[in-house]
């Protein structure tokens, strides 16, 4: 690619690119980053500059970028086959995979179903779902609960069981209806952390009092909001939803994408309070932030319930072209290979601890609000005024602001509204998560 000067390559992406979620006017307005290449931890643009991965990509990089392993396991199935279809057969890397995931979560998920992206993963569980209660005469049962707040991905079922209006009000006639209650935010609720847990479970019984017969799932992201701005549940709220999902006969269907394989210190997030989800999508670092698989994991009495003869009518017919990649399902293999061998988990737990001791400082700037942080995602929500919590005007676009300042000093990462990001790739060595935080810290001192 070094051929092209950066300003032939900014000329072709205002004349063929629409970037996602991006305001195309702005973005182009200002000087927009093209990444040539990178290497661990750091992005390269084609001008030579090196930044901080500090969103791993989107939330999506484990092991960095160019790992000699990950790639040796994509050239090896490149040399067998880079795709073949998995409707009606199968391949070699997609049957393993589907092996090392049902061992690696929880005990109640035992079938694995492929798709290429979270989104999707999510489409998927809901259709599973909402089919299983037919499947099983039980056809009144056709509703699902989600969350104030959620955000499960941009494809229209999904977008049907989120609840950021920013992103998702604009497409209301579009979307199925659906039973929507509070997922809570302590640090923006009148009163303890135990009233605001309590209150939202309070209102969840309240909604199944209600519809409790119609309802086939809810659908949660666990432990942990992310796009809808880093917010975390108190401790007990998960385990107690599950257990509200089992006395009201109403299927858990957890969302893992952004969560799942090590973000918050866990393989799983459902994991931090011994839940079992009847269906668990994930997605995201399942390649290592390489290739685009994603899975729905779901347990026996839900695969059962579809598995019949052909005149039964029972079959899930749901499929994508891509389903099953071997090059994708090979580098997640790989992927979780090292998983094993560099202990990763054990690093995220001693990286997040010594995380927390970096952030504590951003707690006493002077428009920082909250940081929020569980394993290494966080959250540092910024605020106008910090005695009233009073919030910058969206327009204001302060996220945007401090993120900009960071990219100027080495680190990428995005803005959530007011709460800027910090999801920096689980293998990060210690004196680089050092490095981000400082950063950042510049950054919010001088963009706020
Ligand atoms: C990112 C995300 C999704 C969507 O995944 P895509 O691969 O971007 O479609 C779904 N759910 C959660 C919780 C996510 O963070």
């Amino acid at each position: 690619m070094a051929q092209w000067s950066y300003e032939e390559l900014l000329e072709k992406n205002r004349r063929y690119l629409w970037n996602p979620f991006t305001q195309m006017k702005g973005y182009l307005e200002d000087e927009p980053l093209i990444i040539e290449r990178g290497e661990g931890v750091k992005l390269y643009d084609v001008q030579g500059r090196a930044y901080y991965d500090g969103n791993a990509s989107v939330w999506l990089n484990v092991h960095g970028h160019r790992h000699p392993k990950l790639n040796a396991a994509i050239r090896k199935q490149l040399d067998q086959i880079a795709h073949s279809t998995l409707l009606g057969m199968a391949n070699v890397p997609a049957i393993l995979l589907a092996e090392r995931l049902v061992g690696l979560a929880p005990a109640r998920l035992q079938k694995v179903f492929y798709s290429d992206s979270g989104a999707e993963a999510v489409e998927i569980g809901l259709k599973m779902a909402y089919q299983y209660w037919k499947h099983r005469g039980r056809p009144e049962k056709h509703v699902f609960i989600s969350m104030k707040n959620a955000y499960h991905g941009d494809t229209v079922g999904a977008v049907s069981v989120g609840g950021m209006d920013l992103f998702h009000a604009s497409f209301s006639h579009l979307l199925f209806p659906t039973l929507k209650v509070t997922y809570p935010y302590p640090y923006r609720f009148p009163g303890t952390v135990e009233a605001c847990r309590q209150a939202c479970l309070d209102e969840l019984i309240g909604v199944l009092e209600e519809h409790g017969d119609t309802v086939a799932g809810l659908i949660v992201e666990p432990m942990v909001q992310g796009a809808g701005g880093m917010i975390m549940m108190p401790p007990g709220t998960l385990a107690e939803v599950a257990n509200i999902c089992r006395d009201y006969d109403v299927l858990l269907l957890i969302d893992e994408v952004a969560t799942g394989f090590g973000r918050t210190g866990r393989m799983f997030a459902c994991e931090h309070e011994g839940v079992e989800p009847d269906i668990m999508m994930v997605g995201k670092k399942l390649t290592g932030g390489y290739l685009p698989v994603a899975a729905t994991l779901t347990s026996d009495e839900i695969y059962d319930a579809f598995y019949g003869e052909l005149y039964e009518a029972k079959t899930f017919y749901h499929g994508h072209s891509y389903t099953g990649n071997q090059l994708g399902c090979a580098v997640a293999l790989a992927n979780l290979d090292l998983y094993e061998e560099e202990r990763l988990l054990d690093h995220v737990q001693e990286a997040s601890c010594r995380l927390a001791e970096w952030l504590e400082p951003l707690k006493a700037l002077p428009h920082v609000g909250e940081v929020r942080q569980l394993g290494l995602m966080v959250g540092i929500e910024l605020v106008k005024c910090k005695e009233t919590k009073e919030t910058y005007p969206w327009e204001d676009a302060i996220g945007a602001q401090v993120c900009r300042k960071a990219r100027e000093m080495g680190l990428i990462t995005r803005p959530l509204d007011h709460v800027v990001t910090f999801m920096p790739p689980l293998a990060t060595p210690l004196a680089d998560l050092q490095a981000m935080v400082e950063i950042l810290e510049r950054a919010i001192r001088e963009g706020t």
